[in-house]
């Protein structure tokens, strides 16, 4: 069939299996150009189909020939209907790791449920025996808790009062004011229970419990900070709550690794387009402003530049390098005073008319096309293409 983008609101509900796979190349050419590190060799991803965990899955398996499994919540195809881009970059994946003689299997299901844990565990003691990575870069917007069955929405609210401040709807380029209403009821608490550490320690603790962590084991979640100007809404948000509370996760998940002198540590990436970032109401407005700077001093990084230096510069150093707060920090260059002071005033002048030139609203459009396969590089999308593209290895 021919594939063309088709969204709605912030998602694309079709992906383009050919320029999923191109990207997904690129970025593995990236880590080859790098050279191998003393790495990881036995690496699971949880949400390791887009975004960070995708990249951290390419830089594992190419950085340092890990063995890799993914787990993912992905849509497979249909005739006549694509599958989600995060199927189509798993695919494209394995096919490359596998080219390689790597070895890499997939499972796509609700990393939540107590199902794809187990399933998980078993294909691990089958195939991989013990592992010395775990990388939890789960997005989602609900979890249904596996004890009590409540299915939990997380939000992206202010709390205490509501946000005004400039957004962009990216598709038409137009800034306008939005008004954000602060969280109610139960709104903290939900956001917590989907986005915070409690998941990432039930995945740890069934690991161990099973005997499948080597030791000096590490395993690593993804947060963020930002700026003042997203803190309301995102870290003094109720993101910001969830995020509090994996990064607190990661010293109790670290107190209950002494057995096997493991680790758990936070991230804290730079802010970038992916699926869910474009979700959260003014951050793609902060992007294509940051990208605008960045990109001018020389300092700009996709999930897969992240990612490269999160493991040659931080992660296996001997000496870790972290934040008072115990935090790997990434988001460095993102943060520099000189970058942020920039934002700040462009984030002044920025309306509609102004924003094509201040900021790199065209390079947030394409990036967000990207993820979805589209306006890659090289593709023809008037030829027809296969929808039908299956993961080789997919534990059914
Ligand atoms: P993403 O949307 O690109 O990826 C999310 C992954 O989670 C996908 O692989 C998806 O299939 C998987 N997933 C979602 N729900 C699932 C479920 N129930 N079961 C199994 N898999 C599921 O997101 P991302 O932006 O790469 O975010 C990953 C982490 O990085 C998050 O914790 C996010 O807060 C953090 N982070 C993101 C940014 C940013 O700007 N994008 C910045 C810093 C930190």
């Amino acid at each position: 069939m021919i594939i063309e983008p088709r969204t709605r609101g912030f998602i694309c509900t079709t992906a383009h299996p050919v320029g999923c796979a191109e990207n997904v190349k690129t970025q593995i050419k990236y880590i080859q150009s790098k050279g191998q590190i003393e790495g990881p060799k036995k690496v699971l991803v949880i949400g390791s189909s887009t975004g960070f965990g995708l990249a951290s899955r390419i830089t594992s398996a190419f950085s340092s020939n890990a063995a890799t499994i993914g787990v993912f919540f992905e849509k497979p195809p249909s005739e006549g209907r694509t599958a989600s881009a995060g199927w189509y970059n798993t695919a494209a994946f394995e096919i490359e790791a596998h080219k390689k003689g790597l070895y890499a299997k997939s499972i796509n299901g609700d990393a939540f449920s107590n199902e794809i844990k187990e399933k998980t565990l078993q294909l691990i003691k089958e195939d991989l025996g013990k592992i010395d990575l775990v990388i939890y870069s789960l997005a989602s917007p609900v979890r249904t808790h596996p004890t009590t069955g409540i299915r939990h929405k997380s939000t992206l609210k202010p709390i205490g009062k509501s946000y005004t401040n400039k957004t962009v709807d990216f598709h038409t380029g137009e800034v306008k004011e939005v008004t954000i209403e602060p969280s109610v009821g139960e709104d903290i608490e939900n956001t917590v229970t989907v986005m915070g550490g409690e998941d990432w320690q039930m995945w740890v603790n069934a690991l161990q419990e099973a005997d499948l962590l080597s030791e000096n084991f590490k395993t690593v979640a993804y947060s963020y900070i930002g700026p003042k100007l997203t803190e309301a809404v995102y870290r003094k948000g109720t993101i910001g709550r969830a995020k509090d509370d994996l990064e607190k996760t990661a010293f109790s998940i670290t107190d209950s690794l002494k057995n096997v002198n493991g680790n758990a540590y936070v991230s804290v990436n730079k802010a970038l387009v992916t699926q869910s970032s474009s979700a959260i109401p003014v951050i793609p407005l902060y992007i294509s402003l940051l990208y605008k700077v960045m990109k001018a001093e020389g300092l700009q990084e996709g999930c897969i530049e992240q990612i490269q230096r999160l493991f040659n510069t931080r992660l296996y150093l001997d000496e870790i390098p972290t934040d008072t707060k115990g935090r790997i920090r990434i988001d460095d260059w993102e943060m520099q005073a000189n970058v942020q002071e920039q934002v700040a005033e462009l984030w002044q002048q920025a309306s509609t008319e102004t924003l094509p030139v201040i900021g790199d609203l065209e390079g947030y459009t394409t990036e967000f096309f990207n993820l979805f396969g589209f306006k890659v590089e090289g593709v023809d999308y008037t030829k027809e293409v296969d929808e039908m593209v299956a993961i080789p290895g997919l534990r059914e």
